[in-house]
């Protein structure tokens, strides 16, 4: 169907990305979020299909108009060897949020390949100082944690950060307005949804990529299709449950054995 004055313009998604892999998943690293790179290509090749993509900052800064905005968490060093290529040949741009506590440590970019990322044009934000879940920090030690992970980030990288990817989706009540005062604008959530028409919200959620997501229903998630977020939106809100009647480190070790279960 062609668009028509009065049609409204498609609402952007988000992805969420974590590592990559060439061949077998690296020990270490979550098998059900690490996407083999030909898998990945061909998802940029959908993308490309569908209007191509931009990065957070330059939708958020920018104004730039694509139906998908592309992230990536943790900072593991298949973001700089994988995506960062595979990115440059579509003509992509994406956010990478890292850790700064992690930054140059065995499996993570460096200072120099995050720099390198960033002169071509990539967005890199902050997921915080350590991976350490934000909901298990005390309000001073949260404030703490986000101005330095901050500062310790524009340092290394010589640009600004102004978005906060909080690690595991976790939230604690009042952050935005402690993320504000540390100098984050915006934060990316991992609640699934399509991005607010509105570009003024402070909290932007995004969808989650995993090894589990076929071509057909990442197609009808970079075309917007309502009810294939929607169904998303649902299965987040059982997992978000039973996180909390679970606690979350039972909830990981129970996740671990399901997928442990689920390779033997
Ligand atoms: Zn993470």
């Amino acid at each position: 169907m062609q668009p028509t004055s009065s049609t409204p313009p498609r609402r952007a998604i988000a992805l969420m990305y974590h590592a990559l892999s060439r061949g077998q998943v690296p020990p270490g690293q979550d098998p059900h979020y690490t996407l083999d790179e030909t898998r990945f290509r061909g998802q940029l090749q959908q993308v490309a299909e569908a209007g191509g993509a931009c990065s957070a900052r330059g939708w958020l800064h920018d104004g730039e108009q694509r139906p998908v905005l592309l992230t990536f968490d943790d900072g593991h060093i298949s973001n700089y060897e994988l995506a960062f290529p595979a990115l440059v040949e579509h003509g992509m741009r994406a956010d990478f949020f890292v850790n700064p506590g992690h930054v140059g440590k065995p499996g993570f970019a460096s200072w120099a390949q995050l720099r390198e990322m960033g002169s071509a044009g990539m967005s890199i934000q902050s997921h915080g100082y350590d991976h350490v879940y934000l909901t298990s920090l005390g309000r001073d030690a949260l404030r703490e944690r986000l101005h330095a992970a901050r500062i310790t980030i524009e340092d290394g990288i010589g640009s600004a950060v102004t978005l906060l990817a909080p690690p595991g989706g976790r939230m604690p009540a009042g952050l935005v307005g402690i993320a504000r005062q540390c100098g984050y604008g915006r934060v990316l959530s991992s609640r699934p949804g399509r991005l607010p028409a509105s570009r003024g919200t402070t909290v932007l959620p995004r969808l989650a990529i995993t090894t589990a997501i076929d071509a057909h229903r990442f197609h009808a998630w970079i075309h917007g299709k309502h009810t294939s977020i929607l169904r998303e939106q649902l299965r987040y809100g059982s997992l978000s449950l039973a996180k909390g009647i679970l606690g979350d480190s039972r909830y990981e070790r129970a996740r671990m054995l399901a997928l442990a279960g689920r390779r033997s």
